[in-house]
């Protein structure tokens, strides 16, 4: 593995400093910095962020390898800066037993691109009437923490305590996606005036604050863990921000597209555009932000959902939701959250990074940017201006809402257990031979 010695990189966009790394570690942080034989990269102007890790990611296999495969997932994963990536369950078959969620692992470290933490499944198949074997699950090799049944509801309250009451035992956590079924049956986009207008079966608001609503009190009541998918609505913040100011073990996360996008784009009837929960009011898009900002909101987490071409490619009702995002998401950040002054860079590295690794309980990521921490890195340019293309997708699929549009930025390295999985803006296409640490060995 290769001595690097990064130079010039400014710490969480602050002061300057040289950065060495050895043996997959940060061996020391200072200005002057030289080792001999090293690879020097040239760090003058950009950000140095912990390696970003995100908590919702769609990789689509085993069973959708048309959409996305583990290797060009996290391909994708390492253009946006990503050093690892949670893999949602949704994959046929569901990843509800220790079996599957051992075989993730398992290509994720053969493909070397980023870490890929297994998220298993709450119920059997996903189906939402009994508990899958989540001790199996949790003491398999993937050791699996975060539990969900992402893409469904877990509807049923009584199976949502047992799944809360299970997981506290080992410190886990039910990510949930928050939606009532039965108030969501045929929608279409986010109820509103847009959809009135239009003529759309609405996805109202109420149907996700209902069930997180019940959800935190669930939590509260077990005295359990709750993790709050993709939180797309005003009154979903103020929820949260009751729920924290209750003491309820509770984190929320928010997507890229849901501080950025608003349901008026769906007048153009761009499936693109369409995703679950769908775009909301541009009220939403203001009380999200402000709720990244003050904390309420714990994360960011992409939602990563890629689709072939022929699944979005048609009318808008006969459409998939879903939108890529792991090559867009810190641009889309760095747009909505740091360029509109809410936030700055060391606040990203906590949304995107720090505290992700520790809803997720994942050991060597999300660590600081110290001597002695793994050497997850990525090094951003923030000067730049831009527009998203083709080109800026690694994945397999394209069904990006950003293509044609100006985001600020570019990843232009990133460093996973010491090894450059991105060099000046380019995925490099063959991987130094490398003997990772296993991230799990020391995992709690
Ligand atoms: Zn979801």
């Amino acid at each position: 593995m290769d001595t690097l010695v990064i130079t010039g990189a400014q710490l969480l966009g602050a002061d300057s400093a040289d950065i060495v790394v050895e043996n997959g570690v940060i061996a020391e942080i200072g200005t002057g910095l030289s080792r001999a034989g090293a690879r020097v990269i040239d760090a003058n102007g950009l950000v140095a962020l912990p390696g970003l890790v995100d908590l919702h990611t769609h990789l689509r296999e085993p069973g959708y390898e048309a959409s996305e495969t583990i290797l060009t997932g996290t391909r994708a994963a390492a253009a946006g800066g990503f050093t690892a990536v949670f893999a949602m369950p949704n994959t046929s078959p569901v990843a509800d037993s220790a079996g599957v969620v051992e075989q993730e692992l398992a290509l994720g470290e053969a493909a070397g691109y980023a870490t890929v933490q297994p998220i298993g499944a709450v119920t059997v198949g996903q189906k939402g009437e009994r508990l899958a074997e989540l001790g199996a699950m949790a003491t398999s090799r993937a050791k699996v923490r975060v539990f969900s049944d992402d893409g469904f509801c877990v509807f049923d309250p009584l199976i949502m305590r047992r799944a809360l009451e299970y997981v506290k035992s080992f410190g886990g956590v039910i990510a949930q996606h928050a939606q009532d079924p039965r108030l969501t049956e045929g929608a279409q986009m986010n109820e509103g005036v847009v959809s009135a207008e239009l003529g759309l079966a609405g996805w109202p608001a109420v149907a996700e604050e209902s069930i997180i609503a019940r959800d935190v009190l669930l939590a509260e009541h077990v005295g359990s863990r709750l993790h709050v998918c993709h939180l797309s609505t005003a009154g979903s913040v103020d929820i949260i921000r009751w729920a924290k100011k209750r003491g309820i073990d509770v984190t929320a996360e928010v997507t890229p597209h849901h501080l950025l996008l608003t349901d008026e784009l769906v007048r153009g009837y761009d499936a693109r555009y369409k995703v679950n929960p769908p775009l909301r009011r541009e009220e939403d898009v203001l009380a999200v932000r402000e709720g990244l900002a003050d904390g309420t909101i714990d994360i960011v987490a992409t939602d990563h959902a890629p689709h072939p071409s022929e699944n979005k490619a048609c009318e808008w009702q006969a459409a998939a939701n879903g939108m890529v995002g792991l090559e867009s998401a810190l641009r889309v950040v760095h747009q909505s959250m740091v360029q509109t002054g809410l936030i700055g860079w060391a606040d990203v590295a906590r949304v995107m990074s720090a505290t992700p690794a520790r809803i997720g309980l994942l050991d060597g990521h999300g660590t600081p940017l110290e001597a002695g921490q793994p050497a997850q890195i990525t090094l951003y340019d923030a000067s730049r201006e831009g527009t998203f293309t083709a080109a800026d997708l690694h994945g397999r699929s394209r069904n990006s809402p950003y293509l044609g549009r100006d985001l600020p930025g570019r990843v232009e390295w990133t460093i996973h257990h010491g090894v450059v999985t991105v060099e000046s803006g380019a995925v490099v296409e063959e991987l130094a031979a490398f003997d990772a640490p296993s991230d799990r060995g020391s995992m709690k």
